[in-house]
């Protein structure tokens, strides 16, 4: 790890001249909430927040912090889930919130520029309003655009659409030396040499400081139709997934419930589910553009459903039973955590046919260490969140199960050839599996790139390796 110096008075006086005395915030000015993301349950403190408005501002600090060997760190809204934005060394936070400018929509290349502070839910809002519409879907509406690119982030609709990689055109970004950097643009093929964007994407924040981002843009499709599918296994249920991708239909979310996260979801909302007595449920939506299609898929994956063993098949058709349907499957991991004390989460991605095998190893742990594990997941992608909830017990028993549920939980996931995280990232929570499942020499090879952007290691230090 590289040595690193505290801010002295003489760099924060230069950083008061750029941003002004209100946007260079210190000791008690600085809220716990900087020191943490939405899994950190300990919040680890900066020394200074310094929240910029421009890519100049952002320039002068980073030439600043490289000169002077400090820690720097960038935050988006903190919706993160393994700590990406915990500054675990001290030092600059970067708090990009106030860069939220929707700058440019472009109808004929159908795309928009935004700054990255911009929050998910705006763009969203911004460009339905207009018959457009931007696919990638996590579940936290409040994330920022440059926090879901600098983690890909994915979410529900993958299985059509692909994730926040696959709608981003062009970015700008400064690099840990200062560095203005422009990759790719308002172009949509690209074979110019290595594919700086997209690595980029994903990066957490430890390659380059992302100041803007073009966004690709769809038109908005006109129906959409959902689909609750009970079944008496999961097992049952998986199967039922490669019938319905084998068949041509196109589902756009496919997700997998089980009983106990809908109930904890019904208590956390206080709302019916339509059906929770079942262990198990698939939940799917259809979208198109005249209603005669999306009806038709929905009643090609009923039949599948109903002809492998599920116990019905409800259709979602109206905006009210949408809502109510997927509000609950959004609210799961809030719901979750509310259930507990404390948690630990596993976001494995593995290879779909081992899904059910997978969730049922995860439950034979729960008796194993006489812990609470619960799950849910993206059927259709192969991604799984597993959460192992602390629900009261000491700190030394919380830490030493914790830590063997997960190990066994990363060793399954390494034996069906799956990776660390399908969508929520490395940071400094899952930093210890990337060998195992990426591979030692992946692992160099992604320690090579971050020295050649970063030679004095000041971005984001201690995250990812
Ligand atoms: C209830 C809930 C549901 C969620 N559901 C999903 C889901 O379905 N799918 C999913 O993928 N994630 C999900 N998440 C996780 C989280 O919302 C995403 O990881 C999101 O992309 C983080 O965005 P943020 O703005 O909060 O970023 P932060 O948490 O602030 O930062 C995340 C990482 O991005 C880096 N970063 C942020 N901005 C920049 C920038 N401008 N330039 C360079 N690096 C930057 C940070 O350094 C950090 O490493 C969920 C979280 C919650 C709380």
């Amino acid at each position: 790890m590289p040595e690193f110096n505290q801010i002295s008075e003489a760099s924060l006086a230069y950083f008061k001249s750029i941003l002004g005395e209100e946007r260079v915030l210190v000791g008690e000015q600085i809220s716990p909430d900087f020191g943490r993301d939405e899994l950190t349950f300990k919040p680890v403190m900066p020394e200074a927040v310094l929240q910029v408005e421009t890519e100049e501002e952002i320039r002068k600090i980073v030439l600043e912090a490289n000169a002077q060997l400090y820690p720097l760190t960038v935050r988006g809204q903190g919706t993160g889930l393994v700590g990406g934005a915990v500054p675990i060394r001290g030092g600059i936070l970067l708090d990009m919130s106030k860069m939220d400018s929707i700058l440019f929509l472009d109808e004929d290349n159908l795309t928009l520029s935004v700054e990255p502070g911009v929050l998910l839910q705006d763009v969203t809002a911004y460009v339905e309003a207009r018959g457009y519409f931007y696919p990638p879907d996590p579940g936290e509406k409040t994330a920022s655009i440059g926090g879901n690119i600098a983690t890909n982030a994915g979410g529900m609709r993958a299985v059509k659409y692909g994730v926040t990689r696959d709608y981003i055109r062009g970015l700008r970004a400064i690099t840990p030396t200062g560095q203005p950097l422009q990759v790719g643009g308002n172009i949509v093929k690209n074979s110019s040499g290595y594919a700086l964007k997209d690595l980029l994407i994903g990066s957490e924040g430890t390659l380059a400081i992302i100041t803007q981002a073009t966004l690709r843009l769809l038109p908005l499709p006109k129906e959409s139709i959902s689909m609750l599918a009970p079944f008496s296994s999961l097992n049952q249920a998986m199967d039922c997934v490669a019938t319905i991708l084998k068949s041509g239909s196109q589902p756009v979310a496919l997700e997998f419930l089980e009983r106990q996260t809908i109930l904890d979801t019904e208590n956390f909302l206080g709302k019916k589910f339509p059906h929770s007595t079942s262990p198990a449920y698939l939940l799917l939506s259809f979208d198109g553009n005249s209603k005669e299609h999306v009806d038709q898929e929905f009643a090609q994956a009923a039949e599948i459903c109903l002809s492998q063993g599920a116990l019905d098949a409800f259709i979602i058709d109206t905006e009210e039973r949408k809502s109510t349907v997927w509000d609950a499957r959004g609210a799961f991991l809030e719901a979750i955590k509310a259930s507990t004390d404390e948690l630990d989460e596993c976001d494995v991605v593995v290879p779909r046919p081992q899904i059910a095998e997978f969730m049922a190893f995860a439950h034979s742990l729960e008796e194993k260490y006489q812990m609470p594990i619960r799950g849910f997941g993206h059927a259709g992608d192969g991604n799984l969140h597993v959460y192992v909830l602390r629900d009261g017990i000491d700190e030394k028993t919380w830490q030493s199960k914790r830590k063997n549920i997960m190990e066994e939980l990363y060793q399954k996931a390494f034996e069906f050839k799956g990776q660390v995280s399908g969508e929520h990232g490395i940071g400094f929570e899952k930093k210890e599996y990337l060998p195992l499942l990426a591979g030692p020499e992946a692992v160099e090879l992604m320690r090579g790139i971050k020295a050649v952007f970063d030679p004095n290691g000041i971005l984001n230090p201690g995250k990812i390796f």
